[in-house]
């Protein structure tokens, strides 16, 4: 036997590990490598060319397989999707596997603005469950389109090919073409998140307005609502309506409510300082309530800026009791037995149920603005409205009503015995030094008073 040169063995040992490189050690097809090696041969083909991007869970559902049924049992599910997709293709089609869950085919088509027929047949064959191990396992697949456009490159064209995917999740057909515009809404959302981090610590990005709460019965303003404002210096103004759920999503939501907690209490200090005795609220996102210390920092930050608890509340929503809602419970008890007032954001626009209601770890119900918005004149349906109300009162908590928008809302939640109310026809939020004019121009009763 003739001895292989070192340099020709160490030269075919780079060549093997290299073509290795190029296939996926679980279903041994060409990688996302392979595919973006050959893209330019789709991009230059004479007939149009249609890529479909099927993925065959979302990350949720997979990792409910992997927690339920362990790695090797998710390998063999990703190698069964594999061969039901390749028996699904002409011949000749190179299926590409380009990352856990995601296999891309390039197709010649006809038309390319219509759906292929490989594609509605796939769409058919993963709709049921699949066998894998003799378990059947229900898919959630998405088929994403595409029509190759050599300006857009191979690594955009799968990201593009992705979002298609993950769009079809939302159509009956389960198959959706590539939108810009839901992409350009990811991208924004992208764009936003990775602003944030620098947001934080700028000193001009971030602010605080306050919204007064009222005393409905003696029209004094006993505290005001903190909330956050972004001013972005290119997209200009973004509602929190926007940034503070996809921060939820993240990791940032933790250091942004700190933000949010440090701001406020030691503007509250200020307005302690100006003669306006006051309760901040600060609005918590469930993920802050399920992370331990929470309760902790936030009494922490309380004395830090020289406040007693009762000069802070906390405003939960009803999401916090329904994930980790154990954690959550303790920490609002600690929170109320250490003074300070905690109060349900929202109430009646999410899971509530009448069983749950009496067990609701708060001193205040905030009632939703949707039932309040609507009582604009005398004759306006105001049932719901009167029977939230009595109940919540009955089973002892106050009740806060957001969203007073007319002076019928203001008398007629004031006679319905509501103790406090939030919205546009007393104030809208404003930035600290506008509330401090605000308060020191009306002494303890406003514009709104009916009284006056
Ligand atoms: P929310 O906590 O329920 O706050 C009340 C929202 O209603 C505020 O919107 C306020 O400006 C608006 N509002 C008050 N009175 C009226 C009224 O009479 N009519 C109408 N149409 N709207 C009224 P904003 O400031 O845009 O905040 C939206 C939501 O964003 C908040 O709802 C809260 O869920 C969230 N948010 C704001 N700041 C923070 C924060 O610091 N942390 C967290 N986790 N969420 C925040
Ligand atoms: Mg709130
Ligand atoms: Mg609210």
């Amino acid at each position: 036997m003739t001895a292989v040169p070192t340099a020709t063995r160490a030269r075919l040992n780079a060549e093997f590990l290299a073509q290795l490189g190029r296939y996926d050690h679980v279903t041994r097809l060409p990688n996302r490598l392979h595919f973006i090696d050959h893209f330019d041969s789709f991009a230059q083909a004479e007939r149009p060319t249609m890529l479909v991007l099927i993925t065959l869970a979302d990350a949720k559902h997979y990792n409910e397989i992997l927690r339920a049924l362990g790695m090797a049992f998710s390998e063999d599910f990703v190698r069964a999707g594999a061969d039901l997709l390749a028996g699904l293709l002409p011949s000749e089609t190179i299926l590409y596997h380009v990352s856990v869950l995601s296999f891309i085919v390039a197709l010649p088509v006809d038309d390319p603005d219509a759906f292929p027929a490989v594609a509605t047949h796939i769409a058919a064959a993963f709709a049921g469950v699949i066998e894998v191990n003799a378990i059947p396992i229900k898919t959630q697949v998405g088929v994403g389109l595409l029509p190759v456009d050599a300006r857009r490159g191979a690594a955009e064209s799968l990201r593009a090919a992705l979002v298609a995917a993950q769009d079809s999740r939302n159509d009956p057909s389960g198959i959706a073409f590539y939108n810009h515009k839901s992409d350009a809404a990811h991208l924004r959302a992208f764009r936003l998140l990775a602003d944030l981090p620098a947001a934080m610590a700028s000193s001009d990005q971030l602010s605080l307005h306050y919204q007064p709460r009222i005393d409905l019965q003696t029209g004094r303003c006993g505290g005001a609502e903190a909330l956050l404002r972004w001013n972005h210096p290119l997209l200009g103004t973004i509602s929190p309506a926007e940034f503070v759920p996809l921060a939820e999503q993240t990791a940032l939501i933790t250091p942004l409510t700190h933000w949010v907690m440090d701001h406020a209490m030691g503007q509250n200090r200020r307005f302690l300082d100006a003669g306006h005795p006051m309760r901040v609220s600060i609005n918590a996102s469930p993920v802050n309530l399920s992370e331990e210390g929470f309760d902790d920092a936030l009494l922490r930050n309380c004395s830090q800026a020289g406040l007693s608890p009762h000069h802070v509340e906390l405003e939960f929503t009803e999401g916090t009791l329904a994930t980790n809602s154990k954690r959550a419970v303790q920490q609002l008890g600690n929170l109320r037995s250490a003074g300070v007032d905690v109060a349900l954001d929202d109430f009646g626009s999410g899971y509530s149920n009448l069983s749950y209601i009496a067990h609701i770890p708060a001193d205040v119900l905030k009632i939703d603005q949707s039932f309040v918005r609507p009582l604009q004149a005398a004759g306006d349906d105001d049932f719901l409205l009167c029977h939230i109300i009595s109940i919540a009162q009955g089973l002892g908590f106050r009740v806060c009503a957001e969203g007073i928008e007319t002076a019928h809302a203001y008398a007629r939640l004031r006679d319905l015995g509501c103790e406090e109310g939030q919205g546009y026809f007393m104030a809208r939020p404003m930035p600290a030094d506008r509330l401090l004019d605000w308060l020191d121009a009306r002494g303890t009763a406003g514009p709104y008073s009916l009284h006056n």
